[in-house]
């Protein structure tokens, strides 16, 4: 087990830039029973060689059509032309929390809130990630630094992104040096180049919680 997680373990901040805030300011720590999948992963990394940590990859695109509001990472980007979709459509918070859910073998947003659902229409997906969060929690883990790419032929999004990265940081309870948010055009080529689709990827690294305190096994 390395320094980073035993100071964890020993319910000390760690030294990593991006775990200062570990404990996620949406979800206070989990408190887990003694039999809990949590609990005897705890006793597997103190005793085993299991990894304490997890990568996740997610991706999303939606079409994009006039008079309709771009949404990404929760910013409402300035834009004659945004993404069509059952939620908000911000394509930056799906590709996150399947990432997320990814990282921990949670199946996709698909599944949790399909399109298909009325209760969905027009959802803010911040709440999609919270969900996604409180998964990655109960499985005991923690978002350590995140990286997106969105493409995105226009507008330019270089404005924007320190809106995107101070609303990502938030949500994931880590510093904005662990968020990275890059954009990129399609060079006038496919879909995207064309300006008919958005689309962005995300990789997420999480590190194990498994250990927030005794009083979490009690
Ligand atoms: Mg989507």
């Amino acid at each position: 087990m390395n320094e980073a997680l035993l100071s964890r373990v020993r319910g000390q901040p760690a030294s990593s830039p991006c775990s200062h805030s570990w404990i996620s300011p949406v979800f206070p720590a989990p408190r887990f029973p003694p039999d809990s999948p949590v609990a005897r992963l705890r006793v597997m990394s103190q005793h085993a060689s299991t990894s304490p940590h997890r990568i996740g990859l997610g991706t999303d695109r939606h079409r994009l059509e006039p008079g309709l509001p771009l949404v990404l990472a929760g910013v409402t980007i300035p834009s004659e032309i945004g993404a069509v979709g059952h939620s908000d459509a911000d394509v930056v918070f799906h590709s996150l929390a399947d990432a997320l859910l990814g990282a921990v073998g949670e199946g996709d947003i698909g599944e949790l809130f399909p399109d298909t659902d009325p209760r969905y229409q027009g959802l803010d997906s911040r709440r999609i990630v919270e969900e996604a969060l409180r998964r990655v929690q109960l499985r005991g883990f923690q978002a350590e630094n995140v990286d997106i790419v969105i493409e995105l032929e226009r507008p330019k999004l270089l404005p924007h992104r320190p809106a995107m990265r101070t609303s990502i940081a938030a949500l994931l309870g880590v510093e904005e040096s662990c968020v990275g948010v890059k954009a990129k055009t399609g060079e006038g080529l496919g879909p995207v180049g064309e300006g008919k689709m958005i689309a962005a990827t995300a990789v997420v690294l999480l590190v194990g919680v498994l250990a927030v305190g005794e009083e979490n096994t009690k």
